[in-house]
C-alpha cells in the first residue's frame, strides 16, 4: 500500500486530532502518502480529499474538535453512497482507509470494507461505548471535564444546602455518567444500563437528610430522563431546594488529557500498521494496557456493557 486516507465521523471527541497525527506521522514515516477525506463520510461522497505532509498535523495534539471536520451523513448508509465514496478514494489513487468515530462510523467501515476497500476503525466517541476496547479516545478527556464541573457545582450545592441534578451525556451507554458519580462523589447515579425507582431513590435523598446530610448531587446520563423533569419530580417529593445543571456541549470540547493523547498516538499508529500488513476490516483497542485489534464485524455485533460493579461500589460510599 502506498496511499492512504483518513477520517473522521460522528460525533467529535477530544483526542481525534491527536490520533489523525498518528496516522499521517506513521504512514510517512513507513514512505506511505497520507490523503485527508474532509467531513466525515459526506465530504468522502463529495470527493473533499487533500493531500496531508508532516507539517499539516503539526500543532494539532493538543487541540480539541477534528481538523478534518465531522459529519453524519444519511446517504452513505445506502449502498449507492458508500460506491460513491469508494469512487472518490480510487480516483484520488487511495488504497485503505482509517476511519476515527464512534459504532456509527463502524458500520461505515464495514460497509466499505465488504464492497472491496479495506478499512481499519479506530474508537473516537466521549461515549466509551465502542466494545473490543477498555477506553474510546476523548473518554477521558470528557469525564475530567465533566469533574471539573461537578466540583463546582459542589461548593454551590454546599453553600446553599441544595439538592443538585447533573444531566451529562450518554443516550444509550452510561460510562460518563458512572465514572463522573463515582469520582466526583455523587449521592445518585442514574444511566441508561439501569432501572431506577424514583420512590427509591427519593427515600434516600430523604434519609440522607435527616442523617444530616444537607446537599446532594445526582448525576443523570441523558438517556435516562431529562434532568430538568428529573430535578422537578425531587423537588415535590423532597424537602431539598433542587437546581439542575445540563452540562451540554461543553463535554465534548477541550484539550486532550495526556491519557486522551496517548492512547490516539498508540491507537492511530496500529491503524496504520494494520493496513500496511493488508489488514482491512479491523478495529483497533485497548486492552489490559495493550493495543489489540479485532474483527469489525465481531465489535459491531457485540452489545457494550458497562462495569456494574462501579455503580454498587458508588452506591456503598455514597451512603
Ligand atoms: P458515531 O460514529 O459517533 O457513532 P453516527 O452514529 O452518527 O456517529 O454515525 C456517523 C456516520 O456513520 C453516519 O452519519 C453515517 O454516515 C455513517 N453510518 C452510520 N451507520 C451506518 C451504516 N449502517 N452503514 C453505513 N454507514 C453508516
Amino acid at each position: 500500500m502506498k496511499r492512504i486516507g483518513v477520517l473522521t465521523s460522528g460525533g467529535d471527541a477530544p483526542g481525534m486530532n491527536a490520533a489523525v497525527r498518528a496516522v499521517v506521522r506513521k504512514a510517512i514515516y513507513h514512505d506511505v502518502e497520507v490523503y485527508g477525506v474532509y467531513g466525515g463520510y459526506s465530504g468522502l461522497m463529495n470527493g473533499n480529499i487533500e493531500k496531508l505532509e508532516l507539517g499539516s498535523v503539526g500543532d494539532i495534539i493538543h487541540r480539541g474538535g477534528t481538523m478534518l471536520l465531522s459529519a453524519r451523513c444519511e446517504e452513505f448508509k445506502t449502498k449507492e453512497g458508500q460506491l460513491k465514496g469508494i469512487e472518490q478514494l480510487k480516483l484520488a489513487g487511495i488504497e485503505g482507509l482509517v476511519v476515527i468515530g464512534g459504532d456509527g462510523s463502524y458500520r461505515g467501515a464495514k460497509a466499505l470494507t465488504e464492497l472491496g476497500f479495506p478499512c481499519v476503525g479506530v474508537p473516537g466517541t466521549i461515549d466509551n461505548d465502542i466494545p473490543g476496547t477498555q477506553y474510546t479516545i476523548g473518554f477521558d478527556t470528557a469525564l475530567n471535564t465533566v469533574i471539573e464541573a461537578v466540583d463546582k457545582i459542589r461548593d454551590t450545592a454546599q453553600s446553599h444546602e441544595r439538592a443538585f441534578v447533573i444531566e451529562v451525556m450518554g443516550r444509550n451507554a452510561g460510562d460518563l455518567a458512572l465514572w463522573s458519580g463515582l469520582a466526583g462523589g455523587a449521592e445518585t447515579i442514574l444511566i441508561p444500563e439501569d432501572n431506577y425507582d424514583m420512590n427509591d431513590i427519593c427515600q434516600r435523598l430523604i434519609k440522607s437528610q435527616e442523617r444530616g446530610k444537607k446537599h446532594s448531587i445526582i448525576i443523570v446520563a441523558e438517556g435516562v430522563a431529562s434532568g430538568v423533569e428529573f430535578g422537578k419530580q425531587i423537588k415535590e417529593r423532597t424537602d431539598f431546594d433542587t437546581r439542575v445543571s445540563i452540562l451540554g456541549h461543553i463535554q465534548r470540547g477541550g484539550s486532550p488529557t495526556a491519557f486522551d493523547r496517548v492512547l490516539a498516538s498508540r491507537l492511530g499508529a496500529r491503524a496504520v500498521e494494520l493496513l500496511l500488513k493488508g489488514k482491512g476490516g479491523r478495529a483497533v483497542g485497548m486492552k489490559n494496557n495493550q493495543v489489540i485489534d479485532n474483527d469489525i464485524a465481531d465489535i459491531l455485533g457485540e452489545a457494550h456493557t458497562v462495569d456494574m460493579n462501579l455503580l454498587t461500589l458508588s452506591k456503598e460510599l455514597s451512603i
